[in-house]
C-alpha cells in the first residue's frame, strides 16, 4: 500500500531490539483519514471472504478494528489484556507472550460475543512474532468460529509471525511487509 509506505518512510523510527515506532499515525496519535484508507485496502483485500465479525486486541488494534468495520458492516470484539469486573465470569481465554514487552498475558473475550456461526477477521496494527495474532486465532477456535483472514497493517516480514500463520493455512494481508530495521534503516519487501 503505496500511502502506507510513504507514512512509514515519512514519520517511522526505529527503536531499539527491531522496533518501528509510528505512534504519529497509527498507535497513538491516529491519522483518521489515513485509517479510512488502511480500512478501504482490508475490505478489498477480503472481498471474497464471509465475514461477521472483526475481532481485534486492546488497545491498538481497536481504531484500526473499527474504522475498518464500517466498510464491512459488522461488529467489533476486540479481546481484553486485563481483568476487570465488567468482563463477564465466562470468558474464551488464551495466553499470549508480548514482544514489545517481553512478559505473558492472558488474552480474554465473553463468551457472549463469539460464537460457532461467526466468520472472523482478525485485524491488529503489526505482525512480529505472531503470539497475538495466534492467541486471537485461538480464541476463535475455542467458540467454534471460522478465521476468515489475518489482516496486520505492518508485518515485520524478518521475523516469524507471517509464516507462522501461513502454515496454519491462514489468508494472511498485510498492508507493509518490512525486510529489514538493520542500521536505523527502513527496507520494505516488495509486495
Ligand atoms: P507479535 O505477537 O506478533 O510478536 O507482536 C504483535 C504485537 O506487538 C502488536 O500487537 C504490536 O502491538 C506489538 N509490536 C510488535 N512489534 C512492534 C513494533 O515494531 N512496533 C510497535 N509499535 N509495536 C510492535
Amino acid at each position: 500500500m503505496k500511502l502506507l509506505h510513504e507514512k512509514i518512510n515519512n514519520q517511522g523510527q526505529v527503536r531499539d531490539g527491531d522496533i518501528l515506532k509510528v505512534d504519529s499515525f497509527l498507535n497513538h496519535q491516529l491519522d483518521v483519514a489515513f485509517l479510512n484508507e488502511v480500512g478501504k485496502e482490508f475490505k478489498q483485500r477480503f472481498n471474497n471472504e464471509k465475514i461477521t465479525k472483526i475481532v481485534t486486541i486492546e488497545a491498538s488494534g481497536i481504531a484500526i478494528a473499527c474504522i475498518a468495520a464500517q466498510y464491512f458492516d459488522v461488529p467489533v470484539v476486540f479481546a481484553k489484556k486485563t481483568d476487570s469486573r465488567n468482563l463477564d465470569a465466562d470468558t474464551y481465554s488464551s495466553n499470549v507472550h508480548s514482544y514489545t514487552k517481553d512478559l505473558d498475558y492472558a488474552v480474554k473475550i465473553s463468551k457472549r460475543y463469539l460464537n460457532d456461526d461467526d466468520h472472523v477477521l482478525i485485524i491488529d496494527d503489526f505482525l512480529a512474532n505472531g503470539q497475538a495474532a495466534l492467541g486471537l486465532v485461538d480464541l476463535a477456535k475455542q467458540a467454534g468460529a471460522s478465521v476468515s483472514g489475518v489482516g496486520i497493517v505492518i508485518e515485520k516480514g524478518f521475523q516469524p509471525g507471517g509464516q507462522l500463520l501461513r502454515d496454519h493455512g491462514i489468508h494472511l494481508e498485510s498492508l507493509a511487509v518490512i525486510k529489514s530495521l538493520k542500521n536505523n534503516e527502513i527496507e520494505f519487501a516488495t509486495n
